[in-house]
């Protein structure tokens, strides 16, 4: 079977217009660790306009997504994505259409923000890391207080111009203790989709104190806090609300691919593009390895095919440990992301995901649903 991301018909290119610029200091950010190497600026006029065209020159699919992310998107300001905008319609060959989508902390939405955001229909994804005591624990603002005011202030701005944003919570030491007051309060907020992110700082790559940072989420207590919600969302919750994690499991249920890169076969589809217009393989990379190139120096099309760039895409499943490889949950898990892939199989083999213990609790939690969902599904398409 090949499972192989196709780059030129299926990636997703993360669009960085002020690099790890952002106007919050969160604890567990590694964007700011980066910010030396992508200072002050705001992706030029020249790199926006090449970015546009190339990015639709690339694009196979007939919905080209523009994908903003930070740092902090919105600290690039209104005229940038004005511009943006100005630049996909010029540019937008015949028979295709665009869609942008942002991610944002919230902080600097106003009304004015969300007027623009919802004239020009952007997807946004908020970050929310639960109510005021969880958010604020580690999503802080540059005199370390809390965000969690203006954030809300943001997330009710966009509600009331009719944008319902995604909402993006780090599960980390402290707020994995409490699944269903985090569930419920994003419930009574309103949400209709929620990605679960979870903390893993490694900290110590010889392996001979502790492994990651006390705020990384414990591998088994992050499968404990997604089957808790798992099971209030199947009594309640099914049709009304979507929550990214339980997506993809189902997505095995059809057979069909994971849309989120951490849970496919191969990495490579989600690469990003710096300001600058350095093309990265992924985030991760961003500041750990040189960029494979500039999209002012080679096209992206040719960035996005360059044999680095499969090879490193190829090396996700090559480097899948023997336990993965028998694993009765293999198909949704995948070994999850080789950025977290630093703990010993039972066996001794390297390279077993740190949160192995925790997926493999929460996934065999879901398998009879999704058994039950695949049943009827093939029932019903013989
Ligand atoms: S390294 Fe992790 S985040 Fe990057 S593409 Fe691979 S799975 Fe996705
Ligand atoms: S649950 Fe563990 S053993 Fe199974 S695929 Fe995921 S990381 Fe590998």
């Amino acid at each position: 079977m090949e499972n192989r991301i196709s780059f030129t018909e299926d990636f997703q290119l993360f669009l960085k217009p002020v690099g790890a610029r952002c106007n919050l200091r969160c604890s567990y950010c590694y964007y700011i660790d980066n910010s030396h190497l992508y200072e002050s600026a705001v992706m030029s006029d020249e790199t926006l306009e090449s970015c546009v065209k190339q990015l639709f020159a690339a694009s196979r699919a007939d919905t080209v997504l523009f994908t903003w992310h930070g740092g902090e998107p919105l600290m690039a300001g209104m005229e940038f994505f004005e511009k943006a905008i100005y630049f996909q319609k010029k540019h937008l060959p015949q028979g295709k259409r665009f869609v942008n989508g942002i991610q944002t902390n919230g902080t600097l939405i106003t009304r004015e923000w969300c007027t623009f955001l919802a004239a020009h229909q952007f997807i946004v994804g908020i970050s929310i890391d639960g109510p005021e005591d969880f958010h604020n624990a580690m999503r802080k603002t540059r005199n370390q207080s809390g965000s969690f005011e203006s954030t809300l202030e943001g997330y009710r701005l966009l509600r009331a111009s009719g944008i319902n944003p995604e909402i993006l919570c780090v599960v980390n030491s402290y707020n994995v203790k409490q699944p269903l007051v985090i569930y419920h309060f994003f419930k009574k907020l309103g949400a209709n989709y929620i990605t679960f992110l979870p903390l893993v700082e490694q900290t110590d790559v010889s392996g001979s104190g502790d492994r990651v940072s006390s705020s990384s989420v414990p591998a088994l207590a992050f499968g404990l806090f997604l089957s808790a919600i798992f099971d209030e969302w199947v009594k309640n919750d099914i049709g009304t609300l979507k929550i990214q994690i339980f997506e993809e499991a189902l997505r095995t249920a059809f057979h069909q691919e994971h849309s989120l890169c951490i849970f496919r076969e191969r990495c490579g589809g989600v690469p990003v593009l710096e300001h600058t217009g350095d093309f990265y393989s992924c985030d991760h990379y961003v500041g750990h390895t040189k960029p494979l190139g500039n999209i002012h120096e080679h096209p992206l099309s040719s960035l996005l095919a360059h044999p680095v760039q499969k090879s490193f895409g190829d090396t996700k499943w090559n480097t899948l440990p023997p336990t993965c490889i028998q694993c009765n949950v293999r198909a949704m898990c995948n070994g999850e992301c080789p950025k977290n892939r630093f703990i010993t199989s039972p066996d001794g083999a390297p390279g077993l995901n740190y949160l192995c213990e925790g997926y493999k609790y929460f996934f065999n939690h879901c398998t009879p649903f999704v058994k039950a969902v695949s049943s009827v599904w093939q029932q019903t398409n013989p």
